[in-house]
């Protein structure tokens, strides 16, 4: 058929040491709700979606309990990284999917739309994220907190997730990542180091990482808003 099939890994592995509470922060609530069941209820409605791997400490399984009954959801082991975890996920995928969509659940604001475009860019060219122009200048620094450059904001977007990409493509990749010892801090990463091609697809600035307690409040007010306007 024309409709690609997608197998998801929802990343709730990372342990929140910056939030300084008694969960990782993809488990608290916010608004009666986990930050994790945000995601994952957006990304349940993918069109063409075959499995989600949800990528958690054993611990912390059942706050997905009600969603094995009716999802095709099952679980991996968290990793050391970041990437370790996606490796986890990428091994416990059960069916043979087109495409892979990798999403942070420390990032609740995703819609549909957005993660519609992300994986039709990931059809056409292989690999796509979710991703917009910076808003801010950026420096580089000297090691010693003075400045030694300021690069042109123009040539710049924050990378967000979902990023979406062929399953040939991300296994080739960790296959390469691997025999080279090599880190990464996100997942199109690893097709850039395959010297091929990542498709930069528009995002949102509300599409915000949840890391620090600060970004809690945030997020509350952002939801707020979000939920008046429907
Ligand atoms: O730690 P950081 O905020 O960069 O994590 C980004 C995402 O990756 C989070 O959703 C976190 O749960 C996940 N993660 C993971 N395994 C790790 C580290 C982070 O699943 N070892």
């Amino acid at each position: 058929s024309l409709m690609s099939k997608i197998s998801v890994i929802l990343l709730c592995g990372g342990r929140g040491t910056r939030m300084a509470v008694d969960k990782p922060k993809q488990f608290l609530e916010i608004q009666g709700k986990t930050i994790a069941d945000y995601s994952l209820d957006v990304l349940k409605k993918i069109q063409g979606l075959v499995e989600i791997v949800v990528v958690c400490d054993p611990a912390y399984r059942s706050f997905f309990s009600n969603d094995q009954d009716t999802l095709p959801l099952h679980f991996a082991l968290p990793g050391v990284r970041r990437q370790d975890s996606v490796l986890n996920g990428l091994r416990a995928i059960e069916s043979n999917p087109d495409l892979v969509c990798i999403h942070d659940s420390a990032r609740p604001f995703i819609n549909q739309e957005m993660v519609s475009r992300t994986i039709s860019a990931a059809m056409d060219y292989g690999a796509a994220t979710a991703a917009m122009p910076i808003k801010f200048t950026i420096k580089e620094h000297d090691g010693h907190q003075f400045v030694k450059n300021t690069p042109d904001r123009s040539l710049y977007w924050e990378i967000q997730t979902p990023q979406v990409i062929k399953l040939e493509l991300l296994k080739k990749g960790f296959e390469h990542v691997i025999q080279h010892h090599l880190t990464v801090t996100d997942d199109v990463s690893i097709v850039e180091l395959l010297n091929l091609p990542v498709k930069l697809v528009e995002g949102s600035y509300n599409n915000l990482k949840i890391t620090t307690p600060d970004d809690l409040i945030l997020a509350d007010c952002l939801l707020k808003q979000i939920s008046s306007y429907g």
